[in-house]
């Protein structure tokens, strides 16, 4: 039998070439995809999150049309500075240094929670999930051969790649991001740090360690760190080859970060590392990105257990994965609670008919064109990984299989083909957590709250003080929380 890749072939959108391609990776019938992994110096919020779930659904996709998938994330544990034009505290000393505290405990503790909230959110893990701290003897020996080439300088102990030669020697610095050289020379600001550069685009490789610094490694230029953006070409390469097929990150990424990251590449290997460059687009909160550096973040665990004053309620993980899977990964997405609710009832509906449709037997005829429908399922997925769209055909399955009664109007060989099908797209693929009993118990539970939050209203309406009291009460001793809004009355476990 043909792989399904070759059923259903992939068009993937190319950030370096602005086209959606036809994805021919470099070895048949295998990818090796990186994603930029999180810098571990604080609890990931929802918006690092959703990049990540992103992958993660690219990922599984991958896999199940038959390609065998080496995926490498990597943590960022050094090297990562305040300001992205090479200035400022690493974060994670500038942690460990507010803290009190080793960077590696900072690195392990925070490493530990993105795992937690990634397997909550149910992420797979990465094939290789490397460290910059385990690969500087790579990036010593990248950094040397870019000065080798002479595209790069040693100034005051720093390393600092030389935008300028690179381009007058055919390099062509600015092919992902767009920008134009002049710009770049334009944007120079008077951070510290600056003064060393020969041009304000140029970008460290290595960085000089004050003697207050506690992360430094030996290297020909004297103790010091790795630039940000060098391990991921040094890890990149290393678990991948020269070229390989897939790099994502988050949009942020794109300028400078993977923008240096090419650079590096064509410098050291004559490619650009990988094929196809992907960006997953920004959560964002009330409009603006969700960001660390401005607060503007709600955290993954708050929203699972309701704790933050934005959520009206707490929300399954498995909601919150589909609220994620509702848009496209190319597009922006606004978090609210009105949205999350909305996504709850999606989700839950998805699942209930999974409960129908295992169940449910055939009564042939041909109400609904299975064959079509699977195909138009692995079209969306396979144009460009089209979750949103994916989601919508799934919804037509919903409607045929809950408006049928005594049987579905297809053949059993068709219902069979529902079934697997049904079930791969929600739980193989878009990879809701399935227990889909819990789906069906908690629609019931919704029901039932409705009614005792209404009996509730009633006996407020009545000044009846005592009953609306023991009803809260009561529900508190059970674990469930009723919050009063304008909206009305929700509840929480
Ligand atoms: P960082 O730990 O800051 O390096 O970020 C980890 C990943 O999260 C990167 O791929 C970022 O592009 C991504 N990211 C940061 N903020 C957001 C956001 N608001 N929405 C989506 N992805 C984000
Ligand atoms: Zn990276």
């Amino acid at each position: 039998m043909n792989p399904l890749y070759e059923v259903y072939p992939l068009h993937i959108e190319n950030s370096l070439t602005g086209e959606k391609e036809l994805f021919s990776p470099v070895l048949e019938g295998r990818v090796g995809m990186y994603v930029c992994g999180p810098t571990v110096y604080s609890d990931v919020h929802l918006g690092n999150a959703r990049t990540f779930t992103s992958f993660d659904l690219i990922f599984r996709y991958l896999m199940h049309l038959g390609y065998s998938v080496r995926y490498v994330r990597n943590i960022t544990d050094v090297g990562h500075l305040e300001n992205d034009a090479d200035s400022g505290e690493d974060k994670i000393a500038k942690k460990a240094r507010l803290e009190a505290l080793e960077p590696m405990e900072i690195v392990q503790r925070y490493t530990v929670d993105f795992h937690k909230v990634m397997g909550q959110l149910g992420a797979l893990p990465p094939s290789i999930e490397p460290t910059a701290t385990g690969h500087i003897v790579e990036q010593i020996t990248m950094t040397q051969a870019i000065l080798d080439k002479d595209w790069a300088y040693e100034s005051n102990g720093s390393v600092y790649f030389d935008v300028n030669a690179y381009n007058n020697d055919g390099g062509d610095y600015g092919v992902l991001s767009g920008r134009k050289m002049d710009e770049l020379q334009a944007g120079s600001r008077a951070l510290d740090g600056q003064d060393e550069k020969r041009n304000p685009a140029d970008f460290a490789l290595w960085k000089k360690a004050s003697p207050a610094h506690i992360m430094r490694w030996p290297s020909p230029w004297g103790d010091g760190f790795p630039g940000w953006h060098l391990e991921c070409s040094a890890m990149s390469t290393k678990y991948l080859g020269d070229e390989f097929d897939i790099h994502g990150g988050g949009m942020d990424l794109k300028f400078p970060h993977h923008e240096c990251e090419i650079a590096q590449n064509k410098a050291c290997t004559n490619h650009n590392g990988a094929r196809y460059w992907m960006h997953a687009n920004m959560l964002t909160l009330n409009g603006k990105r969700m960001s660390k550096s401005t607060g503007n973040t709600i955290l993954p665990g708050e929203l699972f257990s309701g704790t933050n004053d934005q959520l009206i309620k707490a929300f399954h993980p498995s909601v919150v994965r589909f609220f994620m899977m509702q848009a496209h990964y190319s597009s922006v997405l606004d978090f609210s609670n009105e949205a999350l609710l909305a996504a709850e009832k999606g989700h839950n509906k998805l699942l209930a008919a999974w409960n129908i449709l295992q169940q449910a037997s055939a009564k042939g005829g041909q109400g609904f064109d299975v064959q079509a429908w699977k195909d138009k399922c692995y079209g969306a997925m396979s144009d460009n990984f089209n979750s949103p769209i994916l989601i919508a055909h799934l919804f037509e399955a919903v409607k045929f299989v809950n408006a049928s009664e005594g049987g579905l109007a297809i053949t059993a060989g068709d219902l069979k083909e529902l079934q697997q099908s049904y079930k791969t797209m929600v739980f193989e693929i878009l990879a809701l957590q399935g227990v889909e009993s819990q789906s069906a118990h908690k629609d019931a539970l919704d029901k039932a709250m409705d009614l005792i939050i209404e009996l509730r209203a009633q006996a407020r309406t009545n000044k009846d003080w005592s009953t609306a009291d023991l009803i809260r009460d009561q529900l508190n001793d059970a674990g469930i929380q009723l919050k009063d809004g304008s909206e009305g009355t929700t509840y929480s476990l």
